[in-house]
């Protein structure tokens, strides 16, 4: 016998429910749609059996009990879109209903939760870090707490949001400072003595002659260098400071972003020291190290990430770039199967008459200048087809770029509206433990 799916006529004994107060009507064959459910083997002899009033009593969600005996009615279950999936799924298992019988149309429902408990879970593990770090310091001494929450919390007092700021000015004026430094404005001539390990840096570079003359007046303003020296004792105390006070050394050592910029400042202080000393380096080894050195310094700039952890948006943007891993992978292998047949198709049709692509590289090179809608223009077609081809290759550029960019920013979205959920419901639920202690507390003094 087969009937028509959701249409067949239901019969059999009336059975009543009582699900939390809620009063459910139907028929017994309906309930054997699913023979393998709970609803199916009810017996009488059971515990929520009443027999007075008939009906079979259980303490469950009325409202959800509605789609559940929906679900027998219709032969597949349907579940309300502003559920959340979990909590429906603990209801399925409760009635024993399989969530193979869950409609396609209804899966996204089931399961778009899970994808945001995996969201909230990333968030919370950022805050558990650091309040991992609190609760170590509990077993410390008091001193070192209250100094680490100065240096590392800005939410944790006024002053340590003064702090916070004052570091943060420090690090954009040493930054401003070492951009003014290349400004021609601000250089002067070498000295005389200063010239010959200027030479030897000069012998290792191996510059045309012009280089080599506007190198010679490159000496850094005098000002500008002492600013930076300032900005860098007191962003170098700090550092160090903050390692000593810190409860964790394995995870403060283990952070990328602290380990570059420490890297940074021992590159600044030894380039520091050799500055003092260019009338004496002789050496051509010590040259290489203090060039090394210099170019080291620039690593103090992950001292600038570091401070937007405290901004909580910069957080999000942390965390969408390593949730979305699986997009850039899609995007870097899209883009490298368009860049070889493109540029293939691009050197074919272009070999004899343009001098600029004559090899696959640079034919590659301009597939992926053009996928990227940067277009330089530094190398161009000549033959028409080479000129349809590179259309087509601008267009599928703009499509290609686009479909990551959507599912990232709609990840970034994701990560940004629940980081706000996140930081309301841990200021609110601290505020009120802050609340019941100190109640507790009062009681405990007038008792
Ligand atoms: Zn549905």
């Amino acid at each position: 016998m087969t009937a028509e799916r959701g249409v067949r006529p239901a019969g059999g004994n009336k059975v009543r429910f009582n699900i939390g107060g809620t009063l459910f009507l139907t028929f017994d064959d309906t309930l054997k749609h699913f023979p393998e459910s709970k609803l199916a083997n009810l017996s009488t002899c059971r515990d929520n059996y009443d027999d007075d009033t008939r009906e079979y009593f259980f303490d469950r969600n009325p409202v959800l009990f509605g789609f559940i005996l929906d679900a027998y009615r219709k032969e597949e279950i349907h579940l309300p879109s502003d559920i959340c999936g979990p909590t429906f799924r603990k209801e399925l298992e409760f009635w024993e209903l399989s969530l193979s019988h869950v409609a396609p149309c209804c899966w996204e429902a089931l399961y778009k939760s899970d994808d945001d408990i995996k969201t909230v879970n990333k968030l919370m593990d950022n805050y558990k870090e650091n309040a991992s770090m609190c609760s170590e310091l509990d077993n410390h001494n008091k001193w070192r707490k209250t100094l680490w929450l100065f240096l590392e919390d800005p939410n944790s007092s006024k002053f340590a949001m003064a702090w916070v700021s004052f570091i943060s000015i420090l690090v954009l004026a040493s930054t401003a400072a070492e951009i003014m430094l290349t400004l021609p404005q601000f250089h002067e001539d070498f000295t005389e003595s200063e010239m010959k390990t200027v030479d030897l840096v000069l012998d290792i570079y191996q510059f045309k002659n012009g280089t080599t003359e506007l190198f010679k007046s490159m000496k850094p303003n005098v000002y500008l260098t002492t600013t930076i020296m300032c900005c860098q004792v007191i962003l170098t105390a700090e550092l160090i400071l903050s390692f000593m006070v810190c409860p964790k050394k394995k995870s403060f050592a283990c952070n990328f972003i602290r380990v570059s910029a420490t890297l940074g400042y021992v590159g600044f202080w030894v380039a520091y020291v050799f500055d003092s000393h260019l009338v004496t380096m002789e050496d051509n080894a010590w040259v290489y190290v203090y060039i090394v050195c210099k170019y080291g310094v620039i690593l103090r700039l992950a001292r600038l990430f570091y401070l937007s952890k405290h901004i909580p948006t910069f957080n999000v943007v942390g965390l969408t770039f390593s949730s979305s891993m699986s997009e850039f992978k899609i995007l870097v292998f899209l883009l490298g199967i368009l860049v070889c047949v493109f540029g293939y198709m691009m050197f074919a049709s272009e070999y004899f008459g343009n001098e600029n692509m004559r090899t696959m590289l640079s034919a590659m090179y301009w597939a992926l200048i053009t996928l990227t809608t940067v277009g330089y223009g530094d190398i161009i077609p000549f033959s028409v087809a080479g000129q349809v081809i590179a259309s087509v290759c601008a267009v599928c550029g703009v499509i290609v770029l686009a479909l990551p960019i959507g599912i990232i920013s709609s990840t970034f979205y994701k990560f940004y509206n629940f980081n706000s959920y996140a930081t309301t419901h841990l200021r609110l639920t601290s505020s009120m433990l802050k609340k019941t202690r100190e109640e507790k507390k009062g009681i405990a003094c007038t008792t």
